[in-house]
Order: structure tokens, then sequence, then C-alpha cells
């Protein structure tokens, strides 16, 4: 059986303490083992990042820059195989995995801007002959620690910024799908990337906590659930570093009495059962304004829920695949059982379903639940899986009021034809990703992406501007040239310009 191991100052190399089964979620079936690196292999990493920052951060940005245009490139010629890899892994049929790849380029795409996005900030003439300008400088070696959801599009969301910012890098991924993440990561050596200035290490725990505590990590991203975003951004503060730690979610959909229902039930599909709500993004909580829209909705939800296909990840028909393990099929299930002893109805039932063929696969049909109300298990946590919850509120200040008082505030939306509403919600809802008929609102590249509450730890979102901010740090510079003309006296009261 084949080992995933790291990939060190240029090498892979499979040292373990020990190897952990990496499935084929749709076959239930081991198909590789990953190396689950002890202590010594992640701070092996670490010295190769440390050794490989003071020429990189020399590296002018316009070169940075020219690797990240290699870069993309070799991930679009690669594509097939990646997404074979995301595939065979996690599941997520090859058009979501080519979608969630194309997602990550973008982030290369915006990296491949380093000269126009490290640009500084200049005053002339701030005092006689003083000038001023602010530099933003790389901070070192950072850390990124990576979810099984998205195993491309996570770690292009940290690593292409954080190098063309001039950092070296150390990447954590998720251990249950780790292949398409170190063939990725592989790559960049290809695009011209020196050894040492990215660096893949496989493992559990022991790894992330040596990277939260070792001292030459000046910073660290974090993606994955909020119990473990919550931890790391604890320790990794704790230990002196700067931290984003970006959890779960529960993203709810409002929609309006006035909406499209056609366009509704057409978005709440892919968004709801898309990647099988595998999604920090997923819509799982429909929240309808008044008892006729909430009817109209769930019986054409049923309907169409009719028709979607569900299998293996090589068939392009297929709409989604498996869960991501034998557990978490299982907790899915037992969240929709509460629902229905907690007294919410199970319209449609994705509970013991079987695609035929791969009878030992980790498949979850998509499950509608009508009557769901605040108080019941399956609202209050993150499934994560292909569940649609239908809450039924009286007016949209109630729906609000419901969203507002969620412990996660990652995404939402309302379908409405109303612009005011729609730009009140907008205005008011305590959540940081906002859709007006739109289901997932993931910000493109060149914006940056974060949730609100227990979505997210730290002050600055992943990628985009915020991720330049996050991977430099200003230093401000105030120059003066003496010359004959200008000599001052001793000054010893505060300089300012009077
Ligand atoms: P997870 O929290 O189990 O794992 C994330 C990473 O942390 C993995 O690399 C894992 O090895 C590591 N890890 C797990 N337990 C740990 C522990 N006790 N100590 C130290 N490290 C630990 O998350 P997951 O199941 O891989 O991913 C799904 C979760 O990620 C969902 O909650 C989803 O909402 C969230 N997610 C959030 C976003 C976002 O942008 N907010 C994006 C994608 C996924």
């Amino acid at each position: 059986m084949s080992i995933v191991g790291h990939f060190i100052n240029g090498k892979v190399t499979d040292t373990h303490s020990r190897l952990q089964d990496v499935y084929n979620p749709a076959t239930g079936k081991t198909i590789r083992q990953v190396a689950i690196a002890p202590k010594a292999v992640a701070e092996e990493a670490v010295a190769a990042a440390q050794a490989a920052f003071p020429e990189w951060r020399d590296t002018p940005p316009i070169k940075r820059a020219r690797i990240m245009f290699r870069y993309k490139q070799l991930l679009e010629e690669h594509t097939d195989e990646i997404c074979r890899l995301i595939g065979q892994e996690h599941g997520k049929i090859v058009h979501d995995a080519a979608g969630e790849l194309q997602r990550g380029i973008e982030n290369v795409e915006y990296a491949c801007g380093a000269p126009e996005i490290l640009k500084g900030e200049f005053s002339k003439n701030i005092g006689p002959g003083i000038n001023a300008w602010s530099d933003f400088q790389p901070l070192g070696v950072v850390a990124g620690i990576t979810p099984f959801n998205f195993p491309a599009m996570v770690p292009l969301w940290m690593y292409p910024l954080a190098l063309v910012c001039g950092n070296t890098f150390v990447l954590k991924p998720s251990e249950r799908d780790p292949s398409a993440t170190l063939y990725i990561g592989q790559l960049l050596k290809k695009a011209g990337l020196p050894d040492g200035v990215f660096n893949i290490v496989n493992g559990d725990k022991e790894v992330v906590d040596t990277l939260l505590t070792d001292k030459r990590v000046k910073a660290v991203s974090f993606v994955g659930s909020t119990p473990v975003a919550q931890y790391v951004y604890t320790t990794a503060t704790a230990s002196g570093k700067r931290c984003q730690a970006l959890g779960g979610a529960k993203n709810h959909a409002i929609v309006m009495p006035d909406a499209d229902m056609e366009n509704v039930v057409t978005s709440l599909l892919g968004a709801a059962f898309g990647s099988s709500g595998e999604r920090c993004m997923a819509l799982s909580v429909a929240v309808a304004i008044g008892d006729e829209i909430a009817d109209q909705l769930v019986t054409k939800l049923q309907e169409r829920m009719k028709s979607l296909t569900i299998g293996v990840h090589s068939d392009e028909n297929n709409d989604f695949g498996p869960v991501i393990t034998r557990e978490h099929q299982q907790r899915i299930c037992s969240y929709i059982t509460s629902a229905e002893q907690q007294g919410a109805k199970i319209l449609v039932d994705g509970r013991n379903m079987t695609v035929p063929g791969y009878e030992n696969g980790f498949f979850v049909g998509a499950t509608l639940i009508d009557n769901v109300t605040t108080t019941m298990d399956s609202y209050k946590a993150e499934i994560f899986g292909p569940v649609l919850q239908v809450v039924r509120v009286k007016t949209m200040q109630e729906g609000m009021e419901i969203i507002d008082e969620h412990e996660y505030g990652n995404g939402t939306c309302i379908y409405t034809r109303d612009g005011e509403a729609a730009n009140y919600f907008a205005d008011r809802i305590q959540v940081g990703m906002v859709g007006i008929n739109i289901p997932l609102p993931v910000p493109v590249s060149y914006h940056s992406f974060g949730g609100w509450k227990n979505s997210l730890f730290g002050d600055l979102h992943a990628y985009g501007p915020d991720g330049v901010r996050f991977y430099t740090r200003r230093k401000t510079i105030t120059q003066r040239w003496p010359s004959a003309n200008l000599r001052e006296s001793a000054e010893f009261s505060m300089p300012t310009m009077k």
C-alpha cells in the first residue's frame, strides 16, 4: 500500500511515528496510508523554512510573482490528476473538485500581483526635508493547518499569498485526504520555488502543537472546526504568534414571501447538498417567512430532490458523493434521528441510503426536515452533511433574530425581490459574508473570506487584502538627509509641525 509522505526542503520523505489509513469514502476501503510525523519531523520542516527565509525575503516581489505565474499554469495543466486525487479521498464529484481547484487558482492569480499588492505608502515632505514611508515586510516562517473538505482550495487560500509576501511556509494538511494537497505542493518546486521555502508535514495534534509553540513560527492560519479553531487561536497567541483561525458554520437562508421560488429551490438544492453539505458555506437552514411560503418551498424541494443523483466521484452526472468517514456518516444520521425525536418532520430521509455497487460507501442521501425549532440539537450543531432544515417564522425580523442568536456567523443569504429589505438585512445581520439572491457568497480572491462570532477567531480574514496584512508587518521609516541650510537646534519638546 502506498504511503503519503511529507515534503520537506524539496524532498518527499515518509518518516512517521505511525501510519493512518486514508479511505476511498465511496467504497469504504483503505486506499493509501498517510505518514503521521513525530515532533522531530515538524521541527525539521520549521528548520528548513527558517533556513530558506533570508534569501527568499530578499528575492524581489516580481521574481516571487513569476513563480506563481508558472504555478498557476502547472495547476491548470494537472487539473485532471488533482481532481482525481480529491475525488478518490474526499469523494466529491469531479465537476465539484474542478470548481474547488479553480477557486484555489484564483488565489494564485491574486498572488501574481505581488509587486502591486506589496507597494508601500509614501508621504513626501512631512516636515522640512523629511519624507516618510511604510513598508510591508514578511514575518518569517508561517504555518497553515487545513481541513479535509477543501484539500486544494483552502491550502491555496494561504500559501500563495504568504509566499509572495516573502514568508516561508509549513503546511499541515488534513490527514483524511492528504494526497491532492501533497501533489499541488510539489508542483511549486516545478514552478521554480527554491527548496525549503514551502514544506508539508502530515500529522495529527502532535505536529499542530509543535507548530503552535515553536518560537521560530511567527504566524498561524487555521481553517477547521470551531473547537479546534479556538484551541489553535488560544495556544498560538499565548505563544506570541499572530493567528487567524476560521471555524465552523451554520448558514441560514431567509426566504421572503416575494422571492422567486423557482430560483430559490434551484439554488438551495446546490447550496445545501453540493459536496454532500460538507462546505463551511453550505446553506443548511432555510428560514421561511410565513407558512404559505414554507409550504410552497417544502413541496417544490421534495419534488426536485427526487431527481438528485448520488454516487462515485468519477461520474460527472452525479450531483454529490459520499461523506468523509463512516463515523461522520453515523453522526449525520444521528442528528436526523434526534430531530425526529424532538418533534421535527422528516420529509425526505437520507438515512440508510445505498448506492448500487458501492454498498459499503459512506453515503447519506439528501435529507429535508421541516418544522425545526431553535432548541433542537440538529439546529444548534453544525451537521456538515446533506441535510436541509426548514424553520418557520412569521416575520423577517424574527428570522434575523434567530440568525443573530446562533453561535456561528459565517455566511447567510436572503432571497427576495425587495431591494429595501435586502439592504436592511445585509446591513444589520451579524454574519461575515452575505448573499442577496446568491446562495454561496464566497468572496472572490481579491476580497477576503471570514465569518463573525464563533466562525472566526482573530482580526483579519483569510486571503485578499486582509491576507496581505496578515502575512506582512508594517514598518514605517522617517528620513531626513541633513544639509547646511536645514540644521536645527536641539529640540526637547515633542517634535511637531508648527
Ligand atoms: P477539524 O477541526 O477536525 O480539522 C482541521 C485541522 O485541524 C486538521 O488538519 C486536523 O488534523 C487538525 N486537528 C484536528 N483535531 C485537532 C486537535 N485536537 N488539535 C490540533 N489539531 C487538530 O476540521 P475538519 O473536520 O477537517 O473540517 C471540517 C470543519 O472545518 C467544519 O467545521 C467546517 O465548517 C470547517 N471549515 C471552515 C471553513 C471556514 O472558512 N470557516 C472552511 C472549511 C472548513
